[in-house]
């Protein structure tokens, strides 16, 4: 390994957002990285509407400034998000604040991979598949920043948490450009969970994310789905993808560093993984030009998903009056003042309370295995 920051050689595999998160934090430190691609352009292959969920940046109150401050990563929203519309089978609430953002994803110059790649120098390398082992060996670093679990677990550092299938459309219609909707219900989304994102008035994000659904049966669901909640949306571009959301460790096997989804920075709970892959592709770049700890560094990130994982176990046995149960809760007014008023980290009290109650009931194991099965306390 080189001393000057400067002359290190790093590869990073994936154009994505975690990928060229952690280009722009190396261009600061004066490293142009190599960055690969396979497609012919960034960006995800479809478009649709996705959040920043405020909540997740706990104790901090806003994502987006967040990622200016500490990350010196700029992304230019789609609008704010001030409203979220919960659905349970019985019961419907809405909740509203100041609740993060919404976002664009996908090839069009607004989304958030194409807004990093105008603030990079840096050459992509298209239309490229790169092999991890063969840059390894030419270059100092290697970040794996490839959206998928393949190499994580080649090195045996992956294990799945979390694999639904989703199916998503662009919808037309009327919507509020600033409300997000929610829905459970186990007929139609089993233990997953349904969505609209809208991207303005007129047209929206919608999906449906079902627990152990194939490429085969989602379809089926889908059907269902639009024949419960009755909606007459104009529907463009249907698309479905396995999600894969697991925990990896170590995040650095000598000179490899797993950033985004690749490093399993994908909550469980409802697959939110923005924050966390931006975030990872910019810390993964510190580590790299100040010689630390990738591991180390990565502390703060990887407890958002070792709390979140008891809220995903607990979903995983839900039912649907546990739903209705769940949405008339969250909107019953001391827990909106609470949650959604004030800065408290609701995440990890409500975390901690389903890991008291599952071990109450025998139903989890003594330690949350999430994130680091071997050294980490
Ligand atoms: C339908 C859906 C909705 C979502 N909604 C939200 C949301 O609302 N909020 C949230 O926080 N998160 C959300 N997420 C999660 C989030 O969008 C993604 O997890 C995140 O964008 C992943 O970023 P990444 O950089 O890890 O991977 P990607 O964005 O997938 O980028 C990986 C890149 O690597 C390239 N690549 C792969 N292998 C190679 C190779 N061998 N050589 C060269 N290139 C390669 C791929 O072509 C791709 O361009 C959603 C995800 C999906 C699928």
């Amino acid at each position: 390994m080189k001393g000057v920051s400067g002359s290190l050689r790093v590869a990073i595999i994936g154009a994505g957002i975690s990928g060229l998160a952690c280009a722009i934090e190396l261009e600061r430190h004066g490293i142009t990285p190599d960055i690969f691609e396979q497609r012919h352009r960034v960006g995800e292959l479809f478009t649709h509407s996705a959040v920043f969920l405020q909540i997740m940046s706990r104790p901090i109150k806003d994502p987006v400034n967040e990622l200016r401050k500490d990350y010196g990563i700029i992304v230019e929203p789609l609008n704010k998000l001030k409203k979220i519309i919960m659905h349970a089978p019985n019961v419907t609430g809405a909740v509203t604040g100041n609740m993060g953002y919404l976002v664009h994803l996908g090839q069009a110059t607004k989304s958030v991979a194409c807004q990093f790649l105008a603030q990079i120098k840096s050459p992509v390398h298209y239309n490229t598949k790169a092999e991890y082992a063969a840059l390894a060996r030419e270059y100092d670093y290697v970040i794996v920043a490839t959206g998928n679990n393949q190499v994580a677990k080649i090195l045996g550092c992956w294990q799945d948490v979390y694999t639904p299938w989703v199916m998503g459309a662009t919808v037309q219609g009327s919507f509020d450009p600033c409300a997000m909707q929610m829905w459970l219900n186990t007929e139609y989304a089993k233990t997953g969970y349904a969505y609209l994102t809208p991207f303005n008035h007129k047209s929206a994000t919608m999906a449906l994310v079902v627990t152990g659904a194939t490429r085969e049966t989602i379809g089926d669901y889908w059907k269902r789905f639009w024949q419960v909640e009755k909606f007459d949306y104009q529907v463009n571009n249907i698309w479905d993808l396995q999600h894969n959301s697991g925990s990896v460790y170590p995040h650095q096997v000598g000179n490899i560093l797993f950033a985004g989804n690749a490093g399993g920075f994908v909550e469980p709970t409802l697959g939110f993984a923005l924050l966390a892959g931006i975030k990872s592709g910019v810390i993964a770049a510190r580590a790299i030009v100040k010689g630390k700890s990738y591991e180390e560094l990565l502390e703060k990130l990887k407890k958002t998903n070792r709390l979140t994982l008891p809220i995903r176990k607990s979903l995983n046995r839900a039912q649907n009056k546990d739903y209705d149960h769940l949405i008339a809760l969250l909107i019953a007014p001391v827990i909106k003042q609470l949650t959604y008023n004030t800065n408290i980290d609701s995440l990890k009290i409500v975390a901690s309370l389903l890991n008291i109650y599952d071990r109450y009931l025998g139903a989890a194991p003594k330690k949350i295995e999430s994130g680091d099965r071997r050294n980490d306390p």
